[in-house]
């Protein structure tokens, strides 16, 4: 089975994040970036699923600048076998993206595509959703644990009240959660040896698909500052905070 990993580029997690003076969105230049961090999850899971001698080829496929070729190395350091890079400059929303992941499974024919639940840039959590609509395929979402048996994954994901398990019919879609496992550094040779694994570079227009945004941002700010603290004397100055001033009894 091959498994195909989307990845995409994004702000990394420690950075703090900083809103463009014009407020159109967020400052980009000179950030460092990185793999978004369920995708890091997903493609140990894809790792460990060929370890275990469950799949055979990890493509980890990536949309957006040249430099995201950057995080397609750090999957194929990771042990995934080749790239796909999908060219483009524009800021895609994830019914693009979805749109072209469903191109190259179409191209690639993979067993199971295994994404991240959400991107921590949008935080729009639709990719993998998409994708499952619009190839026809069964999707299982959030996974915290997952198990594949012959032509059918088990898929463990934490609802409200616990722990939730569905059978899903492969091939299919499976998001990670936070919880499906803690990801691998790269070793030193695995980096070198990443260095010479294969990507191909495609663009949106040669999977058809048009990446023009359809939503538009009216404006991004920040969250308004927390105000200090304060230590109340007691008990009943406390009830009368709560009451008067956060009037939240
Ligand atoms: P989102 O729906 O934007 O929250 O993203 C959910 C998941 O879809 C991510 O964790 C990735 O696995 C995948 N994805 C979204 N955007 C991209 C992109 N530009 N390139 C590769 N994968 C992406």
């Amino acid at each position: 089975m091959k498994v195909l990993v989307p990845v995409k580029r994004v702000i990394d997690y420690n950075v703090k994040v900083r809103v463009k003076a014009d407020q159109s969105g967020v400052e980009l230049a000179n950030v460092k970036m990185a793999m978004n961090p369920f995708d890091e999850i997903a493609v140990e899971q894809a790792i460990r699923l060929k370890e275990a001698g469950q799949a055979e080829e990890i493509v980890v496929v990536s949309i957006g600048p040249q430099q995201a070729q950057e995080t397609i190395r750090t999957g194929l350091a990771m042990g995934a076998d080749r790239g796909i890079l999908v060219q483009t400059d524009e800021l895609v929303e994830p019914l693009a993206v979805a749109k072209m992941l469903k191109a190259l499974v179409e191209k690639e024919g993979p067993g199971l595509v295994l994404c991240g639940k959400q991107a921590i840039d949008d935080d729009a959590n639709q990719t993998g959703q998409m994708l499952a609509a619009l190839l026809g395929w069964a999707q299982g979402t959030f996974a915290s644990k997952l198990e594949i048996g012959g032509d059918a994954a088990k898929v463990t994901r934490e609802v409200d009240g616990g722990l939730e398990t569905l059978e899903v019919k492969l091939p299919a879609v499976i998001s990670v959660d936070l919880r499906l496992n803690e990801p691998r550094y790269a070793s030193l040779p695995n980096i070198m040896k990443a260095k010479k694994k294969p990507i191909d570079s495609t663009t949106p227009a040669d999977l058809g698909v048009d990446p023009a945004p359809r939503l538009k941002t009216l404006k991004v700010t920040e969250p308004p500052k927390r105000a200090g603290g304060v230590k109340v004397g007691s008990v009943a100055e406390l009830v009368d905070k709560l009451k008067n001033e956060a009037k939240v009894i």
